[in-house]
């Protein structure tokens, strides 16, 4: 039988210790000298939760030491993220979703953006920036929900482009019922299928892969509307 160190011992070199690791609470250490080498490969491990599985709410984090509000515990790239409409109607950029005061355009699609930065961004110039180029749609920014249909573009062009991604995206809840049965859900679903079959010419569109993305984004995404408008899908 291997030993494994007792849990208060240091995760070094199993000696007594007196310092636990205050980020996590998960880790002790006899000195800081011990703390500072192990920090390499305590770090990817290193935050205040650990995963747990229950019956009744599936995978799920469970915080180690008290959080506080606001702080940043990890962090992870979305799967997708889109910008939203400001209800005011200021132009968002595209890339960052920061509203852009100086009216500064896509040179190609013409579309908000912040600069030439935010312009040449993949998750911009090779997703709608070529579909809005070639298919000269314009930038409405009254219509504040052409802005939301960006983030299903988005997902639905990730089918073929990032199939590993497309495969999350399927694997998330989307309460397709729940919203069939909602007429402003149903009418949302009709606009975004019409916008990226008709507009964007995506003919070999799948309704239902339009309802996955637009459920998966409704049901899960994060959406911030301070210093950025932006809809995110982990
Ligand atoms: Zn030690
Ligand atoms: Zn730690
Ligand atoms: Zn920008
Ligand atoms: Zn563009």
């Amino acid at each position: 039988m291997s030993k494994t160190p007792a849990k208060h011992n240091c995760s070094v070199c199993d000696e007594p210790s007196g310092l636990t690791c205050k980020i996590c609470m998960k880790v002790n250490y006899c000195s800081r000298e011990h703390q500072k080498i192990h920090w390499k490969s305590h770090k990817p491990e290193c935050f205040p939760a650990t995963i747990t599985f229950d019956a009744k709410v599936g995978r799920h984090l469970v915080a180690t030491r008290d959080i506080q509000q606001g702080e940043i515990i990890f962090k992870e790239k979305p799967l997708i993220s889109g910008p939203l409409g400001k209800p005011d109607g200021l132009p968002v950029c595209l890339t960052c979703f920061k509203c852009i005061s100086n009216n500064n355009v896509c040179s190609r699609c013409s579309w908000p953006v912040c600069d030439s930065g935010c312009e040449k961004a993949p998750s911009h110039a090779n997703y709608e920036c070529e579909i809005f180029t070639r298919k000269r749609i314009p930038s409405v920014q009254s219509d504040t929900t052409l802005y939301e249909k960006i983030i299903v573009l988005r997902g639905i062009l990730q089918k073929s482009r990032n199939p590993s991604e497309w495969n999350k995206i399927q694997q998330l809840q989307t309460h397709s019922d729940a919203r069939q049965d909602n007429p402003v859900s149903s009418l949302m679903l009709e606009q975004c299928i019409t916008f990226i079959r008709v507009a964007c010419g995506l003919t070999d569109l799948v309704d239902k892969d339009v309802d996955q993305v637009l459920g998966a984004v409704v049901v899960n995404a994060f959406v911030s509307d301070d210093s950025v408008s932006s809809a995110d899908l982990f």
